[in-house]
């Protein structure tokens, strides 16, 4: 913890300006005292993690959340203090905050408002976080929670990546305003906030996202959020995302050589197509497709031998038969329809005979949609 309180009752901050040997001097002659359980702690100063205080013993005073704290976390929490204070924002370090007996790493007030900060390093139950969510819900306050940037994202300078995004870390996925959800994460060590956004899903748990970073000194407040996508960013999107579905058809074929039971290539082999030569309408990232956790060529070339078998168009059809469809996979069945359905008006839009699988083989469908969101997303604002 950076905070604690002195002999005369004084609250003191551990801020980054101090130097280590007044510290040591300091300590000589003062004591500290934890503000919340009253025991007495211990100033630690030391070549390796920021200075900071210490119950002396394992204690249970629990509310803390301190003990155990990783030198990143103090190392970040110290430089969001730092961030905040130098927009003369009020900004209280580790408050405790009685009512919810919760104790954010900060709580900012901003225009009035109380908005608290939490520096998320560890992965802990997604219980957790709802709890303190509803906790500061009780208390009308909306947290901005800040996520640890992956190490798979911290040294990487592309402005596109394919990754794969944790149901913990999908769990912090926001929107800040009217544009794209964003995952906000910072590195202390570099200094740097990484921002996830445009997020494209490939399948499972990956997907191409656009990646922004900003060093904590051009921070602003409110904080900042990522522009649209360039041009050129786009056509990159479009390319991670035609790789990982041309990727997805070429190895599908191998589930049969190894007799695993696939819907995907028994529809293939019924519709007399390869996976391979599938039309370049079926797999597109229409509205909602996230809602799967197949590529997206996968349930919608369901989808299409699904009303080919019932003899209909996607112009004959309504929710009830797309929520029989949706029966077969798992997931959030209301998020799956508005996916199935927004798939019928690309159909309809583009005129597509779902009967012609020889028809439009090429054709850039998915850079068009991409676009077209991610651009209309920004043009709203
Ligand atoms: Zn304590």
């Amino acid at each position: 913890m950076l905070t604690a309180r002195t002999a005369v009752g004084e609250l003191v901050v551990l801020t980054m300006n101090k130097d280590l040997d007044s510290l040591r001097e300091w300590r000589k002659n003062e004591t500290f005292f934890c503000p919340q359980c009253n025991q007495q702690l211990l100033l630690k100063v030391g070549d390796v993690v920021i200075p900071h205080f210490a119950h002396y013993q394992h204690t249970n005073c629990r509310e803390s959340f301190a003990e155990g704290e990783s030198p990143t976390h103090l190392l970040g929490k110290s430089q969001l203090f730092e961030l905040f204070s130098r927009h003369t924002l009020e900004v209280k370090l580790e408050p405790f905050l009685k009512d919810v007996r919760q104790r954010p790493d900060l709580l900012v007030t901003w225009r009035g408002t109380e908005v608290p900060i939490e520096f998320q390093c560890s992965v802990i139950p997604l219980t957790d976080v709802q709890q303190r969510n509803a906790g500061y819900s009780m208390l009308n306050m909306l947290p901005i929670w800040i996520i640890l940037t992956p190490q798979t994202i911290r040294s990487s300078s592309a402005t596109i990546l394919s990754i794969r995004l944790s149901q913990f870390q999908q769990s912090f996925i926001r929107q800040f305003d009217h544009r794209s959800p964003i995952l906000l994460t910072y590195n202390p060590l570099s200094k740097q906030f990484h921002y996830i956004s445009h997020m494209v899903h490939l399948k499972g748990s990956t997907y191409a996202v656009q990646h922004v970073t900003l060093h904590v000194d051009e921070q602003t407040i409110p904080f900042a959020t990522p522009a649209a996508p360039s041009v050129a960013d786009i056509h990159e999107l479009t390319r991670h995302y035609q790789f990982a579905r041309r990727k997805y058809l070429q190895s599908v074929i191998g589930y049969n050589q190894r007799g695993i039971h696939n819907r995907f290539l028994r529809a293939c082999y019924e519709m007399r197509i390869q996976p391979i030569q599938l039309p370049a309408w079926i797999g597109v990232p229409t509205r909602g497709q996230e809602a799967f956790k197949q590529p997206d060529c996968e349930w919608q070339l369901l989808l299409i031998a699904a009303i080919r078998e019932a003899r209909k168009t996607p112009y004959q059809l309504d929710a009830s038969f797309l929520r029989m469809f949706i029966k077969e996979f798992d997931g959030e069945p209301d998020e799956q329809l508005i996916a199935c359905q927004s798939f019928m008006d690309f159909l309809r839009q583009e005129r597509i005979d779902i009967y012609r699988l020889d028809t439009f083989t090429s054709g850039n469908f998915v850079h068009e949609i991409l676009a077209g969101r991610f651009l209309a997303m920004h043009a709203k604002n």
